[in-house]
């Protein structure tokens, strides 16, 4: 990044010899050995004593860790900010412009052309379209190039003339008189507004911005496995850049409803398996549904409660990647809290099998 202030002072670490990374010692040293040089009682060569001074304020500044950061980042005026912090106002709109003259380009580079901002939006997925993916309709409010004017701003037939403040750039420089110095800032063209050329006719749809705000609808595809949260980027399907810069990202975030029955884990699913007593003892066939259908699972004879079975890659598919997850079944014995007569004699009389099996044991 060019750095565009015409600093009246020299650069602090320029001054001591030190790299900007240059820790405390380094700059203690470098400060120690310049001063000795430069000292007025040591030498009487022309330009000394300011040179002296020079160091001292470098030193000054470096070797204290608040100045040192407010310097780093701001230049000199963040340190000068704070010797004359009784000025306030004064500092602060100083700093203004000098963060425009950071991040400004160059005064020759034409007008500057802000790419579109990002849009973001959100997208309702079941939890089947999300783990197996599907192509959705979004509809996003965005800026889009004016389709009367096509983004010249002008109302078709009528031409915009360059701006003969900015001869068309779209940016002045302008030398500034601060307290701190004299600062050459690159400024947006106020004639023009940084666009470089003046409108005689707007066109009257977008009022001669170029844009307006549309509806726009546009087919998505949702990648497989994508869970809640997960966020797709569309490049470019953001909001319309200044004169031919890049349009800004779309981002869609999914939100994926729960399930009746499923419950995802990473790229895992599980799944309560009820059963009662009888089969659990004798052991049954039991149909579970999965994402892909219907599978049989084999309960062994004598299975606890608690049990878990793994059915191998009937999860979710990895998001971009391969692989795929497994369905967890997990086994619960219920409990009867009602049963008829005949149940209920039936348990009965399991139960003295059991008592008189015990007995036998015993
Ligand atoms: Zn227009
Ligand atoms: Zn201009």
């Amino acid at each position: 990044m060019k750095r565009w202030i015409m600093a009246v002072r020299r650069d602090y670490y320029e001054i001591l010899g030190v790299d900007r990374n240059a820790g405390p010692d380094e700059i203690k040293k470098a400060f120690r050995k310049l001063a000795k040089e430069h000292h007025p009682d040591r030498n009487h060569q022309d330009g000394s004593a300011e040179r002296f001074k020079e160091v001292n304020e470098a030193y000054e500044v470096l070797s204290d860790e608040g100045k040192r950061d407010a310097y780093d980042r701001f230049g000199h005026a963040g340190t000068q900010s704070q010797d004359f912090g009784g000025f306030g106002g004064f500092g602060f709109s100083g700093f203004g412009d000098i963060f425009d003259a950071f991040f400004g380009a160059s005064a020759d580079s034409g007008p500057s052309a802000r790419p579109g901002s990002d849009i973001q939006t959100r997208v309702t997925l079941s939890f089947e379209e999300a783990a197996l993916g599907c192509e959705k309709e979004i509809t996003v409010n965005r800026i889009e190039r004016c389709d009367r004017c096509h983004g010249s701003r002008s109302e078709p037939g009528s031409e915009s003339t360059r701006c003969s403040d900015c001869d068309g750039r779209g940016r002045v420089q302008r030398v500034q008189q601060s307290l701190f110095g004299k600062f050459a800032n690159i400024i947006t063209c106020p004639s023009c507004n940084g666009e470089g050329r003046i409108v005689k006719n707007p066109c009257i749809q977008c009022r001669g911005s170029g844009k307006e705000q549309k509806t726009h609808s546009l087919k998505v595809n949702i990648p497989a496995g994508i869970d809640n949260g997960n966020a797709i980027r569309l490049s470019g399907e953001g909001n319309v850049g200044d004169r031919g810069a890049p349009s800004g990202h779309l981002y869609i975030t999914a939100q994926v409803m729960e399930h009746p029955y499923f419950y995802r884990n990473g790229f895992d699913i599980n799944y309560e398996l009820k059963i009662n007593f009888a089969q659990a003892a004798l052991g049954c066939e039991a149909m579970v549904p999965t994402l892909f259908g219907e599978e049989k699972l084999k309960i062994p004879r004598g299975t606890q409660s608690g049990t878990q079975f793994k059915l191998k890659n009937k999860g979710i598919k990895r998001l971009q990647r391969s692989g795929q997850g497994d369905q967890l079944v997990h086994l619960t014995v219920v409990t009867p809290e009602k049963l008829n007569k005949e149940q209920k004699r039936l348990f009965e009389e399991l139960e003295k099998s059991f008592s008189s099996g015990k007995k036998k044991k015993a």
